[in-house]
């Protein structure tokens, strides 16, 4: 039996993957990548040569079942995806759950994701969070917020720079214009910066400053007055 190995990439910065994490993807047999342009960069400057196949969310119903296929064979395969971690915001589930109902092992390496660095270097209570990923793209992007909206734990949320805005426009008629946020772009890279401010303050900030590049949103969680 072979075994499946979920791969951090780094989110940026090409330093932020660790030793275990080149060795393992120099190793396998075969890299499971989401985009393999993207991917042959990473690989071409860690000179990792081992085959890439793509696995993206195209076509991972099509292809889960005939890789669980190939670990039952024995082969040791890697998924990574574009940025940070495998299966957050990314694909990996499907294939992850098929191959566990099949008994093959599933390791993922601890690494980079974009999430823990906007949390921790937030400011906002790190020791219990909810992580939401995106939020819907049209319908029922209000009711998933309405149903947040009393959480107490700081809330997380991946958003896209031509959304940005609308979010916090959201953010600002559920959740209220004083509830403190921390929003991160760019982490580890050049242009790498974080707001830190109430909602208000974030929408103000953030239309006389374009949005552009990638958001990790922080949004402290719902306190009783
Ligand atoms: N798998 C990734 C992870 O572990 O964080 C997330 C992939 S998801 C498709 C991409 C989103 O992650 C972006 O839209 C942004 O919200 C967030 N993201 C990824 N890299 C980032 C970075 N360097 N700075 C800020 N946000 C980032």
């Amino acid at each position: 039996m072979g075994e499946l190995f979920l791969v951090p990439t780094p989110i940026g910065n090409l330093g932020d993957i660790t030793h275990r994490a080149v060795a393992k993807l120099k190793h396998v047999d075969m890299i499971l990548a989401e985009d393999t342009r993207t991917s042959r960069k990473l690989l071409n400057h860690y000179h990792i040569t081992t085959a890439m196949r793509a696995f993206h969310m195209n076509n991972e119903h099509r292809k889960f079942q005939e890789i669980c296929s190939k670990l039952t064979s024995g082969m040791q395969i890697a998924l990574i995806s574009d940025a940070g971690t495998p299966g957050i915001s990314d694909p990996g589930f499907l294939l992850v759950r098929e191959a566990l109902s099949l008994n093959i092992k599933v390791t993922c390496l601890p690494g980079p994701t974009a999430m823990i660095p906007a949390l921790v270097q937030s400011g906002l209570p790190s020791d219990r969070f909810v992580f939401e990923g995106f939020l819907p793209t049209k319908k029922g992007r209000n009711k998933r917020l309405e149903e947040l909206s009393d959480e107490n734990r700081t809330l997380i949320f991946y958003e896209s720079p031509h959304k940005l805005l609308k979010t916090l426009n959201q953010f600002c008629d559920i959740f209220g214009p004083d509830r403190a946020v921390s929003i991160s772009r760019e982490l580890s890279k050049m242009f790498e910066e974080t707001f830190r401010g109430t909602i208000n303050h974030a929408l103000n900030h953030f239309k006389a400053h374009p949005p552009r590049g990638e958001f990790v949103i922080c949004v402290d969680g719902y306190k009783k007055k």
